[in-house]
């Protein structure tokens, strides 16, 4: 992008109520059918002008068309029983009923090819678009055939990675891939965490994401957040190793967390979608705490690199919290356009 600081959000935006039950995670669709289909691209349509009309740069589709961003792409997979399920602690924070692996994975067809190619000729502007992260994805079952965590990430890379190609083929320009389990399983990210996400961006040319946060503003995350003591360093465990990835943007939570800004100096050279809004509090930011936040993050980062963002997804919130803050994202960008421009 020839813009300066241009704006994004982590992803998920709030679904209008009469597709989904608002403010609810893993909320029922409310229509069926034909009208389902119809009314997921018609909240597609509704969440991309939210975005334009808040002055947002990179668009999404805002997860409009997916129940949640892990499960949705694994319900399209075979080799995972969705009736057989357990009770596993997700990201060793909360217990979950989640699906169980019980056979080989793989690809059926195409997942969000189709709605990607639809938000394509809606806009003109940069397209991103989310996808879970091979080791998150792994993290959200029971693996009863590979009895290997590294080999089932291994084989959800190389379907994440034909997806990739294919959303670039559709016009995607960045693929984001949701990593929250890199600030968990340290081991793990380096053993081979990121190098399961590098498979799953093989040979791709549009420019690739990884976005790694402490979760979406409910219970289960705020509880574990107030266990993490008065500065929280996990970055620091897998930044080291993502500085020399192939990946070329690293998503991150900065805004009103305890993550501390000097942290950003690991993955120097990376260009960086800085967290300025908080999706944990209804509190819609002032755009001088955006562009505050911002200004820190700029100490280490280089202004061609920095990409003001959320802090992660915003499907939780009301949709009037959530454009409330796309606006003040998009002001407080253009505070700090207008200080490093001399304006
Ligand atoms: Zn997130």
């Amino acid at each position: 992008m020839k813009k300066l600081l241009p704006t994004s959000t982590a992803g998920s935006l709030p679904k209008p109520s009469w597709l989904a039950q608002p403010e609810t995670l893993w909320s029922p669709w409310k229509l069926q059918d034909e009208g389902l289909l119809e009314g997921k691209y018609d909240a597609l349509r509704l969440s991309l002008d939210d975005q334009l009309r808040a002055g947002i740069d990179i668009v999404s589709d805002g997860e409009q068309t997916r129940q949640h961003f892990v499960t949705t792409f694994i319900e399209h997979l075979n080799g995972v029983d969705f009736e057989n399920r357990k009770v596993v602690k997700i990201r060793n924070r909360y217990d979950a009923s989640v699906p169980t692996v019980v056979g080989e994975v793989s690809r059926q067809k195409p997942v969000f090819v189709e709605d990607a190619a639809y938000l394509r000729q809606l806009t003109k502007q940069p397209i991103k678009w989310a996808l879970p992260g091979p080791m998150t994805m792994i993290d959200t079952l029971y693996d009863n055939h590979y009895k290997s965590r590294e080999k089932l990430a291994w084989e959800f890379a190389k379907i994440l990675n034909q997806e990739a190609r294919e959303l670039e083929a559709a016009g995607v320009d960045i693929i984001q891939f949701d990593e929250p389990a890199f600030n968990v399983f340290f081991d793990e990210v380096n053993d081979w965490g990121i190098t399961a996400l590098e498979r799953a961006t093989e040979g791709l040319k549009c420019e690739t994401a990884v976005h790694i946060c402490y979760g979406y503003g409910i219970k289960a995350n705020t509880d574990w957040k107030k266990t993490l003591g008065s500065e929280w360093r996990q970055y620091e465990e897998a930044f080291p190793k993502l500085q020399k990835s192939s990946i070329d943007i690293i998503s991150l939570e900065c805004h009103n967390s305890l993550v501390p800004m000097d942290l950003l100096e690991l993955i120097r050279g990376k260009k960086v979608m800085v967290g300025a809004i908080d999706v944990a509090t209804n509190t819609i930011e002032t755009a001088e705490e955006v562009a505050n936040t911002l200004r820190k993050a700029l100490q280490f980062v280089d202004a061609d690199k920095l990409y003001p963002c959320t802090n992660c997804g915003m499907a939780p919130l009301s949709r009037q919290v959530a454009t409330g803050k796309l606006r003040a994202l998009n002001a407080g960008a253009e505070i700090i356009r207008r200080e490093i421009e001399g304006l």
